[in-house]
């Protein structure tokens, strides 16, 4: 066997969605540095016109070539971002979905008290917009590609106050495997990343949410939490050719947190 030639293959050329950048502290935000700095060619969105400039603020540096708005709950706006895409490029390699809402009385209760609206919109939103995305950018990626998404260990063990975000993020989990077997055939592969706990925008809903990272980073093997950029670095590596024949996979980046019992 001869050693591989030329350094690991990196994203140049590679045209990637990220969807999921609320402010540069987001994890999508993360992943959207790395993606640029390994070459790929970005597009993004923001949730609406409040949002817009702190988006912006994170995809100007990094020269996002389309930066559109996009409610998954508003029909048709995924679409319109995918038909945009396809408009600019005539084709995509990567989509990074890092979305996830519950209202917030739903989200503060216990499981056995989510009301049904409640967990449809939590579901709809953080979990099926996901399927909705991968259908959309099938036809987009001929040559294959990858999809990634962004779960938390709330969905196979119980952490206090994950409440309903738990089984959505376990039926998300369930969704990467489908999904994988699914597009597999088509060389589209499909990852979830799974970071510990990160001081962001959509983790501040969460109640007692510090004290979730003190006690995570004083058990933790590592004794340190993630970071987004160690959440990108990983989502980069997903994205390109090096991975190619991983798929189907939920991935901890949480210093080793998911070994402990
Ligand atoms: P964030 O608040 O920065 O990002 C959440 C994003 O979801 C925002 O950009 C928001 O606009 C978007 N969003 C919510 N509702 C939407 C809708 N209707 N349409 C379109 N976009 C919508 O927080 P984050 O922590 O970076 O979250 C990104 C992902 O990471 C989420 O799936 C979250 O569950 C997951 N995650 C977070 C942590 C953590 O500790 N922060 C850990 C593991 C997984």
């Amino acid at each position: 066997m001869t050693a591989p030639a030329g350094p690991a293959p990196g994203l140049a050329g590679k045209r990637g969605l990220v969807l999921g950048i609320a402010n540069e502290h987001s994890i999508a935000a993360g992943c959207a540095r790395h993606f640029a700095a390994a070459g790929a060619r970005l597009a993004a969105t923001f949730l609406n016109a409040r949002a817009e400039p702190f988006v912006r603020a994170v995809t100007g540096p990094l020269g996002a070539e389309l930066v559109l708005p996009c409610d998954v709950s508003h029909p048709g706006e995924l679409e319109s971002v995918f038909a945009a895409v396809a408009r600019h490029w005539g084709g995509l390699d990567f989509v990074l979905h890092a979305i996830a809402f519950a209202p917030r009385e739903d989200l503060h209760g216990r499981v056995i008290d989510c009301s049904a609206a409640g967990f449809a919109q939590a579901m709809d939103i953080s979990c099926h917009s996901f399927l909705r995305a991968a259908r959309l950018a099938e036809p987009l990626m001929a040559a294959g590609g990858a999809l990634l998404t962004v779960s938390f260990y709330g969905s196979a063990r119980v952490v206090p106050n994950y409440n309903v975000m738990g089984p959505v993020k376990a039926a998300l989990e369930s969704a990467v495997r489908y999904l994988a077997a699914e597009l597999g055939p088509n060389q589209i592969r499909v990852n979830a990343l799974s970071p510990g706990p990160i001081r962001t925008r959509a983790a501040s809903g969460i109640a007692h949410f510090d004290e979730l990272m003190e006690q995570t980073a004083a058990t933790t093997p590592e004794h340190h939490l993630a970071e987004i950029d160690d959440v990108g670095a990983l989502a980069a590596f997903l994205a390109g050719d090096g991975a190619q024949r991983i798929t189907g996979t939920v991935i901890p980046i949480d210093g080793g947190a998911h070994v402990l019992a």
